[in-house]
C-alpha cells in the first residue's frame, strides 16, 4: 500500500459522482471514532470509554458506487490543560476549517450540555455547513426522546438533525444517504479500496494504546505514547517491536505488572487486533521506557507523532 502505487490506482469519477471531506467533531466520548469505524466498515480508529482516546486527526475513507466520503475523526473538543491538549484542540479547529461539511456528533441519550454549546458556538462562527448527529439512541428513554432532540435542535435551528446508534448500526444507512446528498460532485481523492490515510505502523501503535486504555486505570492511559520501532515482515509472520513511553517509574511498574502479567495481557490483546488489521500472523515485542514530562515537551510530542498542523 505504498503511496506511489496507490496514486496510480485512482480511477476517473463516473457521471454524477460526489465526493468530499466531512469532519466528525464533538465532545470527548460521544462516539465519534466508533461512528467512523462503522461507516467505513473497518476499525481504523481506536475507541474506549475513557475520554481523550483519539489524539491524532485520522481519515477514514468510505467509497460507494455514488460517492467517496473522507471522514476526518478529530480528538474531542474541550478546554486544554497542557501542551498536548492545546495541540489536540488546535488540530480539531484546523480540521473544521478545511472540510466541506461538519458532522457534529452528540450524545443523544442525554440533553445538550455546556460542552455541546461551547462547540456549537465555535461552529456557528465559521461557514462550513453542519449536520448534528444524534448518537447513542439505543440508550435513550423513549419518553424523553423528543425533549432531548429539541435541546440539540435549539443549538442552531438551521442544522439538520440525524439520529443513529454507532454501536448497533440503527440509522446508519439513512445517515450515509443524507451525507452523500449533501456533498457536491467531485473526483476520487483516494483509490476506492483504501480505508484510511494512515500507515499500518500508526494504527498498530494505536491498537497498543487502546489495550492500555482498556486494561489500566486513569493515571496511566493519558501518560503513554507508543513508538513502533521496527516492523519486520517475513512470509509466515510479521515481527513488531514497539516501545511504550510513560512519564513515571510508578506507571512503568503498573504497565509491566506482577512478573510481567499486565504487559503480557496488553501485548496479546493488541497482537490479536494487529492480526485482524494485517490479516496475517504477528509476533509482538513490547518494551516500556520512562520519559519524564513528554506531554509538556514540544520536542517529544513531535518525536512521538503529535504534530501541530498548519
Ligand atoms: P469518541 O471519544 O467520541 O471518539 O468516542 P468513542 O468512539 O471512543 O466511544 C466512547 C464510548 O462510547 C465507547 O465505549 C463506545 O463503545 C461507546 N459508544 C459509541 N457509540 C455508541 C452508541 O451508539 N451506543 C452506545 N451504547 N455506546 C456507544
Ligand atoms: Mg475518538
Amino acid at each position: 500500500m505504498s503511496d506511489a502505487a496507490s496514486l496510480s490506482l485512482i480511477p476517473p469519477a463516473p457521471e454524477g459522482f460526489r465526493s468530499g471531506f466531512i469532519a466528525i467533531v464533538g465532545r470527548p466520548n460521544v462516539g465519534k471514532s466508533t461512528l467512523m469505524n462503522r461507516l467505513i466498515g473497518q476499525k481504523v480508529a481506536i475507541t474506549s470509554p475513557i475520554a481523550q482516546t483519539t489524539r491524532n486527526r485520522l481519515r477514514g475513507i468510505l467509497t460507494t458506487d455514488e460517492a467517496q466520503i473522507i471522514f476526518v475523526d478529530t480528538p474531542g473538543i474541550h478546554k486544554p490543560h497542557h501542551e498536548l491538549g492545546k495541540v489536540l484542540v488546535h488540530n480539531a479547529r484546523m480540521a473544521i476549517a478545511a472540510v466541506d461539511l461538519v458532522l457534529f456528533v452528540v450524545d443523544g441519550s442525554v440533553a445538550a450540555g455546556r460542552g455541546d454549546r461551547f462547540i456549537a458556538d465555535l461552529l456557528t462562527r465559521q461557514s462550513t455547513p453542519v449536520f448534528v448527529g444524534l448518537n447513542k439512541i439505543d440508550l435513550r428513554a423513549e419518553d424523553t426522546a423528543t425533549e432531548v432532540k429539541a435541546s440539540y435542535q435549539a443549538l442552531a435551528a438551521a442544522w439538520p438533525v440525524v439520529e443513529f446508534s454507532a454501536l448497533t448500526g440503527a440509522g446508519e444507512s439513512a445517515l450515509q444517504t443524507q451525507l452523500t446528498q449533501a456533498l457536491d460532485p467531485g473526483p476520487y481523492y483516494y483509490p476506492p479500496d483504501l480505508v484510511t490515510d494512515q500507515p499500518e505502523r500508526f494504527i498498530m501503535g494505536e491498537l497498543i494504546r487502546e489495550q492500555i486504555l482498556h486494561h489500566t486505570r486513569e493515571e496511566v492511559p493519558h501518560s503513554v505514547a507508543i513508538a513502533i520501532d521496527r516492523i519486520e515482515e517475513s512470509k509466515k509472520i510479521t515481527h513488531v517491536l514497539a516501545t511504550i513511553y510513560v512519564e513515571r517509574d510508578s506507571q512503568k511498574g503498573i504497565l509491566i505488572g506482577k512478573r510481567g502479567s499486565m504487559l503480557k495481557t496488553i501485548g496479546s490483546s493488541a497482537r490479536e487486533q494487529m492480526q485482524k488489521l494485517i490479516m496475517g500472523k504477528v509476533y509482538l515485542e513490547l518494551f516500556v521506557k520512562v520519559q519524564p514530562r513528554w506531554r509538556q515537551s514540544r520536542m517529544s510530542l513531535g518525536e512521538l507523532g503529535y504534530q501541530r498542523e498548519e
